[in-house]
């Protein structure tokens, strides 16, 4: 089916000029697997994407942890895909569920941004997760459907999207997904993918799961064949990152 194994790290809002420059250079000395069996991404916050990307080894690609949803203007202290663009940021991760949650943003808002952002030439990194009460309710499924939804009524193409499976129930808290409760989820996604979009569009979009991954839970993960992968936030700031880009070895001895 030909998914490259896909590792996204999320700083989220943390790092100094001088933090970001140590970990640029643990990346850059770190031994992976090559680029044609790991694609890997890189999320600082908006202010570093330049020094990042300058800095960072040619095989690795950077993602801005947003976007704002229309072309710019007068919108005081949003981001444009434009902008990106214009920086040569390839990715975007969008939905991230911090900002679901916290700033209130809406699947439509969310399938709005996605589609806007392929629009301007981006690559989009799309989260998609269930709180622990809607877990707890049986609504897993009906949840991630109806955030993929929003952002397949609104994109003609899902090449340059990746799905991201994130529990937000797992995300920053230490309590991981365990492969069958990922594999679960990538699969019945990929059923709505398929029966909503088209197979072909199942078969080769990206689904990758994000939520606690680190380097003693990733191999176990990455061992099911609908995980194409990781987003990683707090394991992403430490050298535990690189094994975790190791972790495409699993597929390609799978
Ligand atoms: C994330 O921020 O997307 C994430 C998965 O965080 P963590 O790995 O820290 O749970």
């Amino acid at each position: 089916m030909g998914r490259k194994f896909f590792v996204g790290g999320n700083w989220k809002c943390n790092g100094t000029t001088e933090e970001v420059k140590k970990i640029v250079n643990k990346l850059n000395e770190g031994e992976v697997p090559s680029q044609d069996v790991v694609e890997v991404v890189i999320s600082p916050p908006f202010v570093f994407l330049p020094l990042v990307k300058d800095l960072l080894r040619p095989n690795f690609h950077v993602a801005a942890q947003n976007c704002w949803v229309k072309k710019g203007g007068a919108f005081t202290g949003e981001v444009s895909a434009e902008m990106l663009s214009n920086l040569g940021v390839p990715w975007v991760i969008l939905g991230h569920s911090e900002r679901r949650q916290l700033l209130g943003e809406s699947n439509e808002f969310v399938g709005d941004k996605v589609a806007y952002a392929l629009s301007q030439g981006l690559k989009v990194i799309a989260c998609v997760g269930e709180t622990l009460e809607q877990r707890e309710a049986g609504s897993t499924v009906d949840v991630v459907s109806a955030q993929t939804k929003a952002i397949a009524e609104r994109v003609s193409s899902w090449a340059d999207i990746v799905i991201a499976y994130e529990p937000v129930w797992a995300i920053g808290t230490g309590k991981v997904a365990t492969p069958a409760q990922a594999q679960e989820v990538h699969s019945e996604l990929r059923k709505w993918l398929s029966a909503n979009t088209s197979p072909e569009v199942a078969s080769t979009t990206r689904i990758i799961y994000g939520g606690s991954v680190t380097a003693a839970n990733c191999k176990e993960l990455a061992a099911k064949p609908d995980v194409d992968g990781f987003l990683v936030g707090g394991a992403s700031l430490k050298p535990e990152f690189i094994d975790i880009i190791k972790s495409a070895e699993v597929k390609r001895s799978a």
